[in-house]
């Protein structure tokens, strides 16, 4: 019998929890703890925060699917890992003392820690902004935007700035749905003449989205996706600001410094900035309570798996064999990561550091669909140790697929998407030195209704799936 805890239970935990059920015998115990008792389907989070779709249609109630399932869970937040003695604390929800869960393999997937507090007034708790990034900041982000519609009736001219609230932030893709989707809804009160819109980031350029970007065919020509949104945003009328990396915030300015070293500030009545994405503060200990972090996790506290790390950008671009596979702690064998909680060799965006020595540089995005392969191939990979096989499941970033379906406005009528498929989501300039990385015959970016269409469904089909319901394992991640 193995007793087998995940922690989280995101695109990555959960995923896993059900992949792992289904390849193991009622023999072995699965636990996962999570820090709600509802798997929450973040990207629909845009639409709650401009009050376009009811909280509750975003969440699942976990209980109910593990009961179904036979997997325990626990409501709580881990604070501890104790590596070698094999265990883990639990802050439970329901503020009792420190449970103790024994383990015999560890998954660790719990998405980032909103490290706002990098950022001087940046946030909803302590700061001046607002977020999307978890449910509770979603519901307060509509209820700040609804305010300023408010005041956008009465006739005042406001400015929403949109976009990355730290120099390596990643989720661009997150805040180019927001400020699309704000567009369309001002446009559809007929508001959108007295907002000016304003895309902040950190990425060297349009389109860049912490991927460095990427090239299709698009209307049968080698189009850039710098050249794709750049065109839809002048369609929208978002004034775009990229190559900005910001340091403070206040309640009236953003004050930010630029690839030149130029510092400068963008005024704002509502703001949504992504923070910076660390992971989450846990202790790592030893049997005698030392600090063992350094086997597990890095200096941002993501944790360590089969990666090469310490290459710099060039090396790392001509080597795509030192993105991870297994997603395997080297020191303890025993412990997986999956999601955003892995730590990646560096980024796949051109890296920027400014003369002041400020690092501006698009943080590599690991998305629902990547978080997702990675925790069924952690998983699978679980299982065949619980089985007394080797490690038969690897699935590299530079050898995996993404697509993104990015909303602008959600309505079947008039809303928009642009699909963007790439392949693989790490460049990989051996296998296709066509100067992008990039399979050409697969990458591919397409605006159009359709595209809202295809995003309504894919929130449907992933609520289905994340409920496991019948033929769940079908709808791929
Ligand atoms: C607004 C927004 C829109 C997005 N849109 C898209 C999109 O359209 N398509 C796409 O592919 N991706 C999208 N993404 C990215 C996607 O949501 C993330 O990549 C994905 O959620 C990462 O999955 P994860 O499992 O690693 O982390 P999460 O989904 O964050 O899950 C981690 C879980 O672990 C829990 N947890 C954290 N710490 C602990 C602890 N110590 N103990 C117990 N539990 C803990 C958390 O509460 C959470 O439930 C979007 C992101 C945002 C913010």
């Amino acid at each position: 019998m193995a007793r087998v805890v995940i922690v989280g239970a995101g695109f990555a935990g959960h995923t896993a929890a059900l992949y792992l059920r289904a390849q193991l015998g009622k023999q072995h115990e699965i636990t996962v703890v999570n820090r709600y008792d509802y798997f929450g389907f973040v990207p629909s989070w845009v639409w709650v925060g401009i009050g376009h779709m009811a909280p509750e249609r975003t969440t699942i109630a976990l209980k109910p699917v593990y009961d179904r399932k036979g997997i325990a869970l626990v409501v709580g937040r881990v604070t501890e890992v104790h590596p070698d003695e094999r265990y883990v604390l639990v802050s439970p929800a329901n503020r009792g003392g420190p449970l103790r869960l024994d383990y015999d393999y560890l998954l660790i997937a719990t998405g980032p820690k909103l490290n706002f507090a990098a950022t001087p007034g940046l946030g909803p708790e302590t700061g001046h902004t607002v977020s999307i990034c978890t449910l509770d900041h979603a519901v307060a982000a509509r209820d700040s935007y609804l305010a300023q519609v408010r005041r956008l009736e009465q006739g005042e001219r406001l400015t929403f700035v949109v976009g990355t609230g730290h120099p390596g932030a990643t989720c661009q893709g997150a805040a180019l749905e927001y400020i699309s989707n704000i567009h369309k809804d001002l446009a559809r009160r007929h508001l959108r003449h007295r907002a000016e819109l304003i895309y902040l980031s950190n990425e060297p350029a349009l389109g860049d989205f912490g991927v460095g970007g990427l090239h299709a065919r698009y209307r049968g020509r080698l189009t850039s996706s710098e050249e794709f949104i750049t065109a839809i945003y002048n369609d929208y009328g978002i004034r775009a600001e990229v190559q900005k990396g910001v340091r403070a915030v206040d309640e009236q300015r953003i004050y930010w410094e630029d690839y030149q070293g130029h510092e400068g500030e963008t005024a704002y009545d509502f703001a949504m900035l992504i923070p910076q994405f660390t992971g989450q503060p846990i202790a790592y200990l030893g049997a005698d309570g030392s600090d063992v972090s350094a086997k597990l996790v890095n200096a941002a506290g993501l944790v360590k798996v089969d990666a090469t790390y310490g290459l710099d950008y060039a090396a790392l671009r001509e080597q795509p064999g030192a993105w991870p596979a297994t997603y395997q702690n080297p020191s303890y064998p025993n412990i997986f990561a999956a999601g955003i909680a892995f730590a990646p060799p560096g980024p796949i965006s051109v890296p920027h550091i400014t003369p002041s020595g400020l690092n501006i540089t698009a943080a590599p995005p690991r998305t629902g669909m990547i978080s997702g392969v990675i925790g069924r191939v952690a998983a699978l990979n679980i299982a065949n140790l619980i089985n007394g096989d080797r490690l038969a499941h690897h699935e590299r970033m530079s050898e995996m697929f993404a697509v993104c379906v990015a909303s602008m406005g959600d309505s079947l009528w008039d809303g928009e998407a642009a699909t963007i498929i790439m392949y693989p989501v790490v460049p990989d300039h051996r296998r296709y030195p066509n100067g992008t990385g990039r399979d050409l015959f697969v990458t591919h970016m397409e605006l159009g209704t359709s595209g809202a269409w295809m995003k309504r469904l894919v929130h449907e089909t992933f609520m289905y799936k994340f409920k496991a319901r019948p033929g769940w394992q079908i709808i791929p991640e």
